[in-house]
């Protein structure tokens, strides 16, 4: 039976009033499994009103009680982690494990948001000048907007509307229109947690929803997650707009193997963070970049061994170490550029295309594949490819292999693997990449500390949740005030200066 989805606005679940609907897919077993309704510009301004309405009493509730509701959230979400997980994998095609990280690394955040009383407090300073006092103090923005990408369809709207609501802004979530259960059952919970109605609101579609998000002024901020074009195309509009915009883009993480390190270290590392969720992770590692030819010989050998013990299944599968791709179009966009590589002259090693999982003929299946011999200027180095493909890019020594990084033009994430201080030191100093592993390969900061990545894998100044998030959801009001039993220096024409 196919399902049908609908809007989640002023709390509760509203039909598609458009007519337009999109297939949602069971890339498992390759068959539509839902439809999704795609809003119109009617409709999301009917959500705008109803954010705005709810957003004033949401705002001048104290931080605490705001804290409260998203600690019931974070409880109820667990208590619903294995339908979550379930409907994330079901619609997504991750693992049931992997499902639950994505939820788990959402709620992290939810639960550093928890301490906005704190996170949220100005600053003070008494007799700036004779007299005079002068404090700042953060307030939400109003209502605010996240759009967000299909592969991790928990993790990151939670981390925006966490930090988003703990700080007394409203909220209204364009999630992909791939796989948009969870955020609807996200808002249920929300609601079920005491969040007031209308204070955090899903709309789905595409485009026609996003092009009202930016142009309506009611709506204050944008936080997007997406490929780069897109990213860099809303992050225009929002600025043309006079909107606060932080929207990040795609990647190429590479990770770079010493002639020192571990090199099962190294080879584990990599095998998990090329081909977990099937590579559709903005942090998976998609370049390996071993350094010296004999480091290369070892590792390669390394990786064919581990490559052919891993299985590949349907998302249900307990023992499968990672699904299928999320739409037939990711599968043939994946299986075009593998053919591309070897058009380009790359060895490849280990061919993904044309697997496929019994019982499960029809579903988005790519195995593993691996590149040797991969060069800076073949597109599937150039590309993000989005699937489980890692290229093998052979340096001769470190300095050149800074160079390949210099010259990529993503900079999300990076991994140095190396037993040698000096070079780890060096190297996280001088990469231009926003987030540097050390021996760990996929190095996404934890929830108090802040994620963004660089160059075209992010537009906007300040990063995602930690101190960053809520500086981006906070406006900073700073006041000066002198009181009338203070200094009365009569009318004065000068700029002041405090002395
Ligand atoms: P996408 O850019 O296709 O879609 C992201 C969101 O934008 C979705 O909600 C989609 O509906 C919307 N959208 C798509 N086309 C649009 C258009 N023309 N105008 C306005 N909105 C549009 O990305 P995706 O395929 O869902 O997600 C995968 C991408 O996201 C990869 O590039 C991945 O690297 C990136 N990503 C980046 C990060 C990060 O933090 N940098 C995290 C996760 C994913």
């Amino acid at each position: 039976m196919v399902y049908e989805l609908t809007h989640f606005i002023g709390g509760e679940h509203v039909a598609g009033g458009s007519g337009n609907f999109q297939d949602v897919y069971d890339p498992s077993a390759g068959r539509v499994q839902g439809r999704v309704p795609l809003a119109s510009a009617d409709e999301t301004r009917h959500a705008i009103t109803v954010a705005e309405e709810a957003w004033g009493a949401w705002a001048e509730t104290n931080a605490q009680v705001r804290a409260r509701v998203l600690m019931r959230f974070v409880d109820l979400v667990h208590k619903d982690m294995d339908n979550l997980a379930q409907t994330l994998s079901a619609e997504h095609g991750k693992t049931l494990a992997d499902a639950r990280g994505d939820v788990m690394r959402g709620l992290d955040v939810v639960e550093v948001a928890i301490g906005a009383p704190h996170l949220l407090k100005g600053e003070y300073s008494t007799q700036v000048g004779r007299g005079v006092d002068t404090y700042s103090m953060r307030q939400p923005l109003g209502v605010v907007a996240g759009i967000t990408p299909f592969n991790f369809p928990a993790m990151i709207p939670l981390w925006k509307a966490g930090v988003a609501l703990a700080a007394g802004n409203s909220f209204i979530l364009k999630p992909s229109e791939r796989d948009p259960s969870v955020p609807l059952r996200l808002a249920e919970l929300f609601l079920e947690a005491g969040l007031p109605p209308g204070v955090f609101n899903v709309v789905n579609g595409g485009k026609e929803v996003v092009d009202v998000l930016i142009e309506d002024p009611r709506v204050k901020a944008i936080g997007f997650v997406g490929s780069t074009p897109i990213a860099q195309s809303i992050y225009a509009g929002a600025a043309a707009h006079g909107k606060r915009a932080q929207c990040f883009g795609g990647a190429k993480n590479h990770l770079i193997i010493m002639p020192d390190a571990d090199l099962d270290m190294a080879a584990d590392a990599l095998i998990g963070a090329a081909f977990g969720s099937a590579g559709e992770r903005c942090m998976a590692i998609s370049v390996a970049v071993p350094v010296g030819a004999a480091t290369a010989d070892a590792l390669v050998g390394k990786l064919n061994e581990r490559i052919a013990n891993l299985r590949l299944g349907h998302s249900f599968d307990e023992e499968a170490d990672f699904g299928p791709l999320v739409s037939r179009e990711a599968k043939e966009r994946v299986e075009t550029l593998i053919g591309v590589g070897v058009e380009e002259g790359a060895d490849l090693l280990v061919d993904g295309r044309g697997v496929s999982v019994t019982g499960y003929e029809g579903g988005y299946f790519v195995g593993a594949t691996l590149f040797d011999n991969v060069k800076p200027h073949m597109r599937i180095y150039k590309e993000e490819i989005f699937g489980p493909v890692l290229s093998v890019v052979r340096v001769g020594d470190y300095d050149e292999a800074l160079r390949v990084l210099d010259e990529s033009p993503f900079g999300n994430g990076v991994s140095i693997f190396t037993r040698d201080g000096d070079s780890a030191r060096d190297f996280a100093a001088r990469v231009d990449v926003g987030m540097v592993g050390i021996n760990v390969p996929i190095p996404v900061p934890i929830a108090y500390y802040t994620f963004g990545g660089w160059k075209a894998s992010g537009f906007g100044d300040l990063n995602q949740h930690g101190a960053d998030g809520f500086r981006f959801y906070t406006k900073t009001k700073t006041v000066t005030s002198r009181w009338p039993s203070g200094i009365r220096a009569g009318a004065s024409f000068v700029m002041p200066t405090g002395t």
